[in-house]
């Protein structure tokens, strides 16, 4: 799927709208610099990242320059195998705040991803404990986490780290 960014500000912040595939063909969308305010960058729309897309991001990345945070959100589950994979792919500014978390019912095998804001998170074991169980949509049975929680999770460590 093609790559598409498309770019909004709204007085305080930069919005950026990721969509598609990220890899070497993706065009990272030249903003004007220095980013006024906070730099918003959406990805629950990105379905697909690789080896290329990330070093493409990364570069984009160190070459933005912004006048507050930079702050990811809606990050989809390929975005966040990525960031947990890479230590490079987020930068020392940079933090999220919102990823989806797949879940999937054994029963039925219909399959959901959640959004989760991470300042409602403490640690990889608590996120299990918060965000455990819904039922499904389609058969009322109860959905289980569609990842290892433990390695879904790991990035909070690091993000924790550097801004605590
Ligand atoms: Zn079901």
């Amino acid at each position: 799927m093609k790559f598409k960014a498309q770019v909004s500000f709204d007085g305080e912040r930069t919005l950026v709208v990721m969509n598609g595939w990220l890899d070497e063909r993706a065009e990272l969308p030249e903003l004007e610099q220095p980013v006024g305010g906070d730099l918003i960058i959406d990805l629950e729309k990105v379905t697909m990242v690789n080896s290329m897309g990330v070093r493409n991001w990364i570069q984009w990345q160190s070459a933005v320059e912004v006048e507050k945070n930079v702050m990811l959100i809606n990050c989809s589950p390929v975005v966040v195998k990525q960031i947990n994979i890479l230590d490079g792919f987020l930068n020392d500014r940079t933090k999220i705040e919102s990823i989806f978390v797949p879940y999937f019912c054994e029963d039925c095998g219909f399959e959901e991803n959640k959004l989760i804001k991470i300042a409602q998170i403490k640690s990889p074991d608590e996120a299990a404990e918060a965000f455990g169980t819904y039922k499904c949509p389609k058969c009322a049975m109860n959905m289980e986490l569609d990842m290892v929680k433990s390695q879904y999770f790991a990035f909070l460590e690091k993000q924790r780290a550097k801004f605590t």
